[in-house]
């Protein structure tokens, strides 16, 4: 009975990590974000740590796709989330698609300025893998705009007024030209 109970509890753990992990990046989906902030933010708020969120899109996708095709498409998405997850390391730390060419990610206990470093650092990689784009502005490869913010988390503050925040922040990337 106990090695039967411990079987189903190793499957529906798999069955959940199946459910909250999004396919193509292995990234969290937003049903396994929900699942991370709900866990993580009422410690946040008790401890008013700093937390940071960041927003990233990749810039002129849509074009991308035009050009090359969706296949091509799926594998520059592949390689660019290859590159948030080998920069999300910390337990406390996770990374979700949260759109098709769009990711959050959650970063505990950096302020803006560290955050700022830490998005900088994640945008060097990105465009550091030289995948030729056909019509983006500026260069010939792949690049990302991105949209930060940063707090002290207080007793009451919504995890969502942080992420439309940095999507507010986001939008402002590519008004300005991306
Ligand atoms: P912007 O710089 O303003 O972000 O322009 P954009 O073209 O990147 O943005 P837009 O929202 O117009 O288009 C997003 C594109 O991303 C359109 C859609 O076909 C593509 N996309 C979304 N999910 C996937 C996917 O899983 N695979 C592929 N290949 N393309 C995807
Ligand atoms: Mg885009
Ligand atoms: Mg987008």
């Amino acid at each position: 009975l106990y090695q039967q109970k411990a079987a189903d509890e190793s499957r529906i753990n798999e069955t959940t990590v199946m459910a909250e992990t999004d396919p193509m990046t292995k990234l969290l989906n937003r049903r396994g974000l929900e699942r991370r902030v709900a866990a993580v933010w009422p410690m946040c708020e008790r401890q008013n740590t700093p937390v940071a969120i960041i927003m990233m899109d990749i810039d002129y996708f849509k074009k991308y796709n035009d050009a090359f095709g969706h296949p091509k498409g799926d594998e520059c998405l592949k390689k660019v989330t290859t590159e948030i997850a080998h920069c999300v390391r910390r337990q406390t730390d996770c990374a979700a698609r949260v759109g098709g060419e769009e990711f959050l990610v959650f970063l505990y206990g950096l302020g803006q300025q560290e955050a700022l470093n830490w998005a900088k650092h994640l945008k060097d990689r990105v465009e550091g893998l030289l995948i030729p784009h056909a019509n983006n502005n500026f260069v010939p490869y792949v690049t990302v705009s991105m949209g930060i913010a940063a707090k002290n988390v207080e007793k009451g503050d919504a995890f969502w007024e942080l992420q439309n925040e940095a999507d507010k922040q986001l939008y402002a990337a590519k008004e300005y030209g991306r």
